[in-house]
C-alpha cells in the first residue's frame, strides 16, 4: 500500500466520517483508463477517485411538480451510464450515487394551490411517476435519493456553519451567502462574473450587500411551507439544498458532480462556494460533468418554452430502450436535436442488434463481459457513439464469424450492451412487444402462410398476405433465416 495522503483540516465539519485534522488516509491505486471532461479544468482528465473503495457521485435531480419532459431524462440516462461504468470498474458496492429531488419550489406551491391538494400529494405523485419513467428508461436506482424537505436539519446546520464562518449574513429575515467571502467565486463558470450575473438576471434586493450574493434562507410567503430556523420561520434557497444533501448522504468533498450545462451558473458555482466555505475543504467536487441540452428545433427544450415531449407519453409509444438509445446517440456534452426520426432510428438500431441475437438463439455465449473496444470507448469521456459502433461490430461477428467467434461475440455483445443498459429484453419479445396473444397467433399464421407462398413463388398470394399484415399494423422483415415481424408504433 502506498504512503498516506494528509487530510486538510475542516473545522466544524458536519460529516460524521470526517477524519481529524492532520490525519492521513491510505492512497490505493487501481489501473484504469477512464478520462472525463472536467468543466472546472476545461480539459479531459484521468479519473482518479479519492478512495477506490468509496467512489462518490452526485447529480442534480428534478423539481417534482409535473410529469418530466424527455430533456430532464438526458442527465438521468447519461449519468446512469457513468454509474454503471464505475460499478463495473470499482465494484457494485464501492460506488455511491446520490441524485436529489427538489420538493420545495414555487412551481410546486402553485401546482398544489391550483389543485387544492397538499404539497406532499403533488410531490409524491410526480416523484413516483419520475422514478417509474427512469426505471423504464433503464436507469438503475441511485444509492440515495434525498429530498429537500427531509434534509431540513442539515440545511439549517450548514447555513449556521456559513454564518459562523463569516461567509453568510442575516438581513431582513433572509440569510445571504457573502460572495466576497470566497476568493474563487466564479472559477467554475469561468466567464467574467458580471457577464454571468447579467445573463442569469441576478435579483437585486435592498438586503443584499452585493448583487451576486444569493439566498440561503428566506421568509415564506403566506400559504407556502415553512420551517423554524434561528433566523426566523422560512424556507431554504435552492442552492443550499444540494450542498446539504451531498454532505448528508456522501460527505464533502465528492469525486463527481454532474448536471445539465444550464446549472453551471449560478447553481453549481453557488454550491461550490457555500460548500467550500462551510466545510473548509479546499475542493467541493473533484470532477464537474455537464451534459448538453436536448433541442427541439432551434429552441432549448423546457417546460416554459412549451415545446414539451413528456417521457411518460413517449414511453407509451416506444420501448424504453429505444428512447434511452436516442438519448445516448450523441456525445453527452454536445446538444442533441430531438425529433421523432431520432427515436425511429434508435428503434431500428436496436432491431438490428436484437435481430442478430434472435438469429443466434442457439449460440451459447462465452462469459458475458464487455469487450475491450467497448470499454475503451466509454473510458474516453463516455463516447457512447463509439460504444454503439462497437455493439454493431460485435453483432456482425455474431452473424458472420466462425463458431468460436460467434460464442465470444455473443458474450461480449450481451456484456457490453448490458453495461450500457441495452438488450435486456428477450429478442422474441422485443419484436412482438405489444401484441396480445390472440393477435400474435393470427399474425404468426399469416407470416407462416406468406413464407410458404414465397417458397412456392406464388407472388400474388405473398403480396396479398403482406397487405393483410400491413392492415393489422405489422411490419414484415425478410431475412436469410425467414421472415420476422413487429408491430409498428401507433402514429
Ligand atoms: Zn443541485
Amino acid at each position: 500500500m502506498a504512503a498516506g495522503v494528509p487530510v486538510a483540516s475542516h473545522p466544524g465539519c458536519l460529516y460524521m466520517g470526517c477524519p481529524p485534522s492532520g490525519a492521513t488516509v491510505p492512497q490505493r491505486k487501481r489501473s484504469m483508463a477512464l478520462a472525463l471532461y472536467d468543466t472546472m479544468a476545461r480539459a479531459k482528465r484521468p479519473f482518479v477517485p479519492r478512495d477506490p473503495e468509496r467512489v462518490t457521485m452526485y447529480v442534480c435531480g428534478p423539481t417534482v411538480y409535473n410529469f418530466a419532459h424527455v430533456g430532464n431524462f438526458r442527465p438521468v440516462v447519461v449519468f446512469d451510464v457513468l454509474f454503471r461504468l464505475l460499478r463495473h470498474v470499482y465494484g457494485e458496492d464501492a460506488v455511491l450515487y446520490a441524485a436529489n429531488v427538489t420538493d420545495v419550489d414555487d412551481k410546486i406551491n402553485a401546482r398544489a394551490a391550483e389543485e387544492g391538494a397538499p404539497i406532499e400529494a403533488v410531490t409524491d405523485r410526480y416523484l413516483a411517476a419520475y422514478n417509474e419513467d427512469a426505471a423504464q428508461l433503464g436507469a438503475l436506482a441511485p444509492t440515495f435519493q434525498p429530498r429537500a424537505t427531509r434534509t431540513m436539519d442539515a440545511i439549517i446546520a450548514m447555513i449556521g456553519q456559513l454564518v459562523r464562518n463569516n461567509a453568510a449574513y442575516a438581513a431582513e429575515g433572509h440569510v445571504l451567502f457573502d460572495t466576497q467571502a470566497y476568493a474563487d467565486y466564479g472559477q467554475l463558470s469561468g466567464r467574467p462574473l458580471d457577464e454571468m450575473i447579467a445573463g442569469a438576471r441576478v435579483e437585486v434586493a435592498p438586503y443584499k450587500q452585493n448583487p451576486a450574493d444569493f439566498v440561503l434562507w428566506k421568509p415564506s410567503k403566506p400559504g407556502e411551507p415553512v420551517w423554524e430556523s434561528p433566523w426566523g420561520p422560512g424556507r431554504p434557497g435552492w442552492h443550499i439544498e444540494c450542498s446539504a444533501m451531498i454532505e448528508q448522504t456522501l460527505g464533502l468533498p465528492i469525486d463527481i458532480h454532474g448536471g445539465g450545462v444550464d446549472l453551471v451558473f449560478p447553481h453549481h458555482e453557488n454550491e461550490r462556494a457555500q460548500g467550500v466555505c462551510a466545510t473548509h475543504e479546499p475542493t467541493y467536487a473533484h470532477y464537474w460533468l455537464h451534459n448538453g441540452f436536448l433541442n427541439f428545433g432551434e429552441e432549448k427544450m423546457s417546460k416554459s418554452v412549451g415545446n414539451v415531449a413528456l417521457a411518460h407519453d413517449l414511453l407509451r409509444r416506444y420501448p424504453g430502450e429505444a428512447i434511452r438509445w436516442a438519448l445516448l446517440v450523441g456525445h453527452y456534452r454536445a446538444p442533441l436535436e430531438w425529433n421523432g426520426e431520432l427515436i425511429e432510428q434508435a428503434r431500428r438500431s436496436l432491431d438490428r442488434l436484437y435481430g442478430a441475437l434472435r438469429r443466434a438463439a442457439d449460440v451459447a455465449p462465452e462469459s458475458e463481459q464487455p469487450s475491450a473496444g467497448f470499454l475503451a470507448a466509454l473510458d474516453d469521456d463516455l463516447n457512447t457513439a463509439a460504444a454503439m459502433a462497437e455493439l454493431f461490430a460485435l453483432a456482425a461477428k455474431l452473424e458472420n464469424g466462425s463458431a468460436e467467434e460467434k460464442r465470444r461475440a455473443k458474450g461480449e455483445l450481451l456484456g457490453s450492451a448490458g453495461l450500457m443498459g441495452f438488450l435486456a429484453a428477450d429478442p422474441e419479445q422485443w419484436f412482438q412487444g405489444g401484441a396480445d396473444e390472440g393477435l400474435k397467433g393470427r399474425i404468426e399464421a399469416l407470416v407462416a402462410a406468406r413464407d410458404l407462398a414465397r417458397r412456392e413463388k406464388d407472388w400474388p398470394e405473398a403480396d396479398r398476405l403482406r397487405a393483410e399484415l400491413t392492415a393489422l399494423g405489422v411490419e414484415v422483415m425478410d431475412g436469410p433465416a425467414g421472415a420476422t415481424w413487429r408491430l409498428k408504433a401507433p402514429a
